[in-house]
């Protein structure tokens, strides 16, 4: 006997028929001897007809009305539902996410949960009831009563949250594909399923595009530990378990916004190898890093820039002990990649910086969370840190500082995050995985077992990459001409965060230029399409007042990302991400890695060539074909 969250998406509940066969599954599994909180979204596209039908009635709707509006669709989805149990003779009742007690921000159209009021469900399901919720909602408080919901995709959060809350032994996503596959099997029909990811691998994908979990589910499930899988409401097959490290005990209160970074990290003795001025076309980066692969040479964090004009940087950190080799790899490279560029453009140059370090914040949600990031530049622009390389992902933070100034830049981040002396995760040039390995927590003997079998195969197949991800709603905006002194990036990102904007890659170019007597370097990110516009104005207004040149805006690209926690230490897994692009004549226009993902900027009407074609050169794509129900 479990207690169990099952949530049901769009199309699984898209018709009086989907309607009924849900409430089959429902009344098997509490006839199975368990009881059950069923989460569901909107029946099929609900949410995108009313959003259309806002949007004719005004370009901008007022976010209070567009939450009232939202609302609306699971409310018509948790009725039906409960009907459709009652018929069947399973006692039922649904409630709404205020009902519930589903406290969040008052943020309209992007809350996040603050705290769920177990009492009035914990009531009904002793009562023998199963309790059919609304996802994707909830109120902002007791006292003020106004509806908000979490943003688009979040019944996934909502349930997961609700599982932590109720302490459920474990939460089930039904879906119209059968788990998590290695890509999106509307794009690539042979994309494989997968038996179980870490949720750390599974943060990425969902970050970078991969919309079968909502990024915050996956925080949530890590954050306290909840068993999750992902399943088809189709079919009895296992589907796709998101595997977690142990529950870290923490409080209830504040679910999605407390505590968002849990540990420091450090490492020593790096060194950064930069190529300036590489011609802007296909086949550069896949031979640079296909030469450095041959040679061996293990690279950590990977960038590349765009520039005025038609040349490119590319910069990679190695360890002291192989900067040599990555040095000579790379002037040896040189030569050759000059003779192809533009007579006009100056000639390719290896800049070599010896004695960095890197400082990392560890945690969940990061992209997510802009705020997270922009404390961290501010800490270091505070302590006078100067960041040289920035790297972000959904799971940690980056940034290559001087070595020198490393230990100042790891106190003052601890003591900003309230990270305990006693945690002390600096490395002398090492690169670890950033889970050892992955530990689901379990609360019954069957889950148990169920767990052991999946660490099992996680850790005797250690595929570099796992998944592969397109992001089509992404655009690029530069930003020229950026002094280079401490602060800048806390300056950009304190304003992108008090706008709520969330950057995922950003990039520094590798040359300083001195204009008006002070070094500049351009500075680049990717954000969502939908902020592109407004981010760009509000940026250009204090462009001036902060010294920077003109910020430009391109809204079409598509970002493409591969992510796997066997990536580290293989050094061929860029190049043949690289390589895979230039056979197919992509330009990349961006790079930006992390340890465990590596995302590349294309044009936009090559996002889904880019994605194939990685995809196949991993050798990804199984021998059965899945078809995605209409
Ligand atoms: P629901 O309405 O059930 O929440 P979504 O449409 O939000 O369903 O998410 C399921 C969809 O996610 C699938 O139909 C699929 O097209 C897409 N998807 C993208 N990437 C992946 C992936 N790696 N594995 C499985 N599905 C994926
Ligand atoms: N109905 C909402 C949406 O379409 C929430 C969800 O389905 O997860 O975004
Ligand atoms: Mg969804």
């Amino acid at each position: 006997m479990a207690l169990i969250v099952q949530k049901y998406g769009g199309t699984s509940v898209g018709s009086v028929e989907r309607i009924q066969a849900v409430a089959q599954r429902v009344y098997k599994t509490v006839k199975a001897g368990n009881s059950l909180v069923v989460v569901v979204s909107a029946m099929g596209k609900t949410t995108d007809g009313l959003v259309k039908i806002a949007k004719e009635i005004s370009a901008s709707p007022n976010r209070r009305e567009m939450d009232m509006l939202l609302s609306t669709g699971e409310q018509v989805t948790i009725a039906l539902v409960s009907m459709a149990l009652q018929e069947i003779g399973q006692p039922a009742i649904s409630m709404t996410g205020a009902q519930v007690g589903i406290v969040t921000e008052a943020e309209h159209t992007r809350a996040r949960i603050l705290h769920i009021e177990t009492d009035r469900l914990t009531r009904h399901i002793n009562q023998g009831k199963v309790v059919v919720v609304a996802g994707f909602q909830g109120i902002s408080s007791i006292r003020d009563m106004e509806i908000t919901t979490l943003g688009r995709g979040g019944s996934d959060t909502s349930a997961v949250a609700l599982a932590a809350a109720i302490q459920a032994d474990f939460c089930e996503i039904y879906t119209d594909v059968p788990g998590i596959l290695t890509t999106d099997p509307r794009l690539v029909a042979e994309a494989q399923l997968m038996d179980a990811i870490t949720c750390n691998e599974m943060l990425e994908l969902a970050s970078l595009g991969a919309k079968v979990l909502h990024p915050r589910a996956v925080e949530i499930a890590r954050n306290y530990g909840v068993p999750l899988v992902v399943r088809s409401s189709w079919t009895d097959d296992p589907g796709t378990w998101v595997t977690s490290p142990k529950p870290q005990g923490r409080s209830l209160i504040n679910l999605e916004i407390a505590r968002p970074v849990d540990d420091v990290e450090f490492d020593t003795d790096q060194a950064k190898v930069a190529l300036l001025r590489v011609p802007d076309k296909p086949g550069v980066a896949a031979r640079l890093f296909g030469e450095i692969s041959r040679q061996k040479v293990d690279v950590d964090l990977i960038i590349q820039s765009i520039h005025e004009g038609n040349s490119n940087d590319i910069a990679f950190t190695v360890t002291t002990p192989i900067l040599k080799r990555a040095e000579a790899v790379t002037a040896a490279i040189a030569p050759a990649l000059r003779s192809q560029s533009h007579p006009n453009t100056d000639e390719a140059e290896v800049m070599i910086e010896q004695h960095i370090a890197k400082v990392s914040i560890v945690g969940a949600g990061m992209i997510g969370r802009p705020g997270v990031a922009a404390k961290m530049f501010a800490t270091l622009a505070e302590a006078k840190v100067n960041i040289q390389m920035i790297s972000t992902s959904e799971v940690k933070v980056s940034c290559v500082v001087d070595a020198a100034e490393g230990d100042r830049a790891v106190a003052a981040l601890r003591q900003a995050f309230e990270i305990p002396e006693n945690q002390d995760r600096s490395r002398k040039g090492s690169q670890k995985p950033l889970l050892s390995s992955p530990t689901p927590n379990s609360r019954t003997l069957r889950e148990a077992t169920l767990t052991a079998t999946l660490t099992a195969s996680l850790l005797t197949t250690p595929l570099p990459v796992r998944g592969v991800a397109l992001d089509m709603n992404q655009a690029r905006l530069a930003i020229r001409q950026v002094p280079d002194r401490p602060g800048m990036a806390a300056r950009l990102f304190g304003l992108l965060a008090q706008h709520n904007v969330s950057v995922d890659m950003i990039i520094q170019s590798q040359r300083c230029r001195i204009v008006d007597g002070i070094p500049r370097r351009d500075i680049a990110f990717t954000v969502s399409r939908i902020d592109g516009e407004s981010t760009q104005k509000m940026l250009t207004q204090v462009a001036s007042e902060l010294g920077w040149g003109e910020v430009v805006l391109d809204n079409a690209i598509a970002k493409v990302s591969i992510v796997g926690a066997g990536m580290v230490g293989q050094p061929g897994v860029a190049a043949k991400m690289f390589e895979a692009l230039a056979h197919n004549q992509i330009n990349i226009q961006m790079i930006a890695t992390s340890e465990i993902k590596i995302s590349c900027v294309v044009a936009q009407e090559q996002g889904v060539k880019a994605l194939q074609a990685i995809h196949t050169a991993f050798e990804l794509a199984g021998s059965e074909k899945f078809v995605v129900p209409a």
